[in-house]
């Protein structure tokens, strides 16, 4: 496996290479798909470009149920290619990032009435297994009802009649957008958030440049490219409406929300995925201090930068786990946080949110601009191949001198210090513990370390005085690790998406804010205006995830 060691992501240093450069592409957006895309060529030899207009995984890529998935509920669809295919990632993913992509087993209820029998339930894994080649000791088990309840309690017993299990893996799919964007940038990729592109330029009809506003200084700039993709996730269309050529098929999009409950309160032993009584799908996901719980699946049609949860999505789901888990008696006061996002899905005429494909496709515009829509998290690596074998072959086109190399992105690992298996996680995960006192906290905190940042976990205890299990010295520390290497240019950056504490442990938000905003002032120079502004939108961030309306 190719360990690419992360660079210093200074801001100034990228935006002086891309006033300086001619990219062979330039790539919006920096979500999971752009920034797949972005490492993709960079490593066949491409000089290329990033531009995400907020931070790297601020739009659907932080919103996802974080799982690296073969999207078992696509077989109902028959999408057997799709499911092979995301399948197949799956393992890949793993192996690439072990820290990042834990495998997670996942329970499959049966409920007396409901959707899905034993037979069905038993046949379905088992060609889920062959369609996604899972190694014989992951394979699909079916539990009997006493197996059932002994591994998970808190399912009702008068109405469980079994279980199947099967293996799945779980993400931070924040994190594994910011490592992909890393091993891009060590490949030579100039990637830069906070730089929005508000129009193309174009040279005898082809498109062959954008228009950018630095978000940071609010300067203007233009860049030039050879090739421009369009990685918008959500708002591919308004940059094909900016290169008027927003016909034919187009974007249709559906919220989906998750809710965050105490671990103590839904204190699910492993996954749970069971069905709801309109036919969908939920997931319980336990993950450290908390539970998450999702998704809803409903037409949307407001603002794109501001997707929230509502009072109707908490409810929702809400009811589903107390009708899965009746002894819990969860109320809306139980969540503690949320999120919501926007799958960026091609629309088919006649189909309703949950029937559209996940499939994802790409267009070609008469001027030249690649757009590529639909996909999913857990298909990048495969998305970006299709995506760069289009650009390899329209720069070949344009000069038939110039070779790049195969896709190599199967062997790249990710998080720059390679982990050759779950094992060495393991280890290295106790060795830290060991390191930060071996008390409980540090236990936790060895955990929440290394399945953040793996062995990059090395470089933020180095830039402690002494390694303790003390949570107000290591946050401090890993907020300087991220301003350093991870572009990390606000208090939203850092407790949204490069720690994800928004979402898995709110109350550390609430607790360490002001010592985060202290830090960062004097790093970035702000006045104690910027810092309040600062604070204010963070306390907002804090009260939109956590009240509803
Ligand atoms: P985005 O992440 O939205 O990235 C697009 C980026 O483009 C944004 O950051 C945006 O700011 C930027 N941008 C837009 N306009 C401009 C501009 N003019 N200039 C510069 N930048 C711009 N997939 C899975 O595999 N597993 C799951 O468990 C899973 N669960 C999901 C659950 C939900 C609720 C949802 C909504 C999706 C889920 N998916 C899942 C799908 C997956 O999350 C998405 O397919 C994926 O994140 C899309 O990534 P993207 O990069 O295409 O879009």
């Amino acid at each position: 496996m190719q360990a690419i060691t992360p660079n210093v992501l200074q801001r100034d240093m990228i935006l002086s290479r891309l006033e300086k450069e001619y990219y062979d592409l330039i790539i919006i957006g920096g979500g999971i798909t752009g920034a797949g895309i972005a490492l993709d060529a960079a490593s066949r030899g491409l000089k290329t470009a990033l531009l995400e207009k907020n931070d790297f995984a601020s739009g659907t890529s932080s919103r996802s149920t974080k799982l690296i998935h073969g999207g078992l509920r696509y077989l109902k669809q028959f999408e057997i290619a799709l499911v092979r295919e995301v399948g197949r990632e799956r393992n890949i993913v793993h192996h690439l990032a072990p820290h990042l992509v834990r495998s997670e087993k996942m329970l499959l209820p049966l409920i007396k009435g409901g959707t899905y029998g034993r037979l069905t339930t038993s046949f379905g894994l088992m060609i889920y297994d062959v369609l996604a080649g899972v190694e014989s000791q992951d394979q699909r088990k079916m539990l009997s009802r006493e197996e059932t309840l002994e591994r998970e309690p808190l399912l009702d017993a008068q109405r469980v009649e079994g279980a199947g299990l099967y293996a799945e893996y779980r993400t931070d799919d924040a994190r594994l957008t910011i490592e992909v964007i890393k091993t891009a940038s060590g490949l030579g990729a100039d990637c830069l958030n906070y730089c929005e592109v508000l129009g193309l330029t174009y040279k005898e009809k082809m498109v062959q440049g954008v228009e950018v506003r630095d978000g940071i200084s609010g300067k203007s700039h233009t860049y030039n490219a050879d090739v421009i993709v369009n990685a918008a996730g959500p708002w591919v269309d308004e940059l094909r409406e900016k290169d008027h050529s927003l016909e034919g098929k187009h974007l249709h999009l559906t919220k989906g929300v998750h809710i965050v409950l105490p671990h103590n309160r839904l204190p699910v032993h492993q996954a749970v995925y069971f069905d709801v009584e309109d036919g969908r799908m939920i997931f319980a996901i336990p993950r450290g201090r908390i539970t998450y719980v999702g998704t809803t699946d409903t037409e949307y049609s407001g603002s794109k930068n501001k997707v929230l949860a509502d009072k109707s999505d908490v409810l929702y789901l809400i009811n589903a786990v107390n009708n899965m888990f009746p002894d819990q008696k969860l109320e809306i006061s139980d969540v503690v946080s949320s999120w919501a996002g926007l799958r960026p899905l091609i629309h088919e005429e006649g189909k309703s949110a949950s029937e559209l494909s996940r499939k994802d496709e790409l267009f070609e515009s008469p001027a030249g601009l690649l757009s590529i829509a639909g996909g999913k998290l857990t298909g990048y690596r495969k998305m970006a191949e299709r995506v760069v074998d289009a650009v390899v072959k329209k720069m070949h086109d344009l000069d038939e001198e110039r070779h790049f190399s195969k896709i190599q992105t199967e062997t790249i690992s990710l998080g720059g210090y390679t982990f050759e298996s779950p094992a060495e996680v393991k280890g290295f995960e106790k060795h830290v513990a060991a390191r930060l006192g071996a008390t409980r906290a540090a236990r936790y905190l060895a955990w929440y370390l290394v399945s953040t940042y793996g062995k990059q976990t090395d470089l933020i205890l180095s830039l402690l005085d002494t390694e303790t299990d003390n949570e107000d010295l290591l946050i401090e520390a890993e907020c300087r690790y991220t301003m350093k290497y991870e572009l990390v240019m606000n208090l939203s950056d850092f407790f949204v998406r490069r720690t994800g504490r928004l979402y898995f442990d709110i109350e550390s938000v609430r607790k360490y804010s002001g010592k985060i905003a202290r830090l960062m002032q004097d790093h970035f120079h702000w006045s104690d205006a910027e810092k309040q502004q600062q604070l204010t939108w963070m306390k907002e961030q804090v009260k939109e995830v956590s009240h509803f309306h």
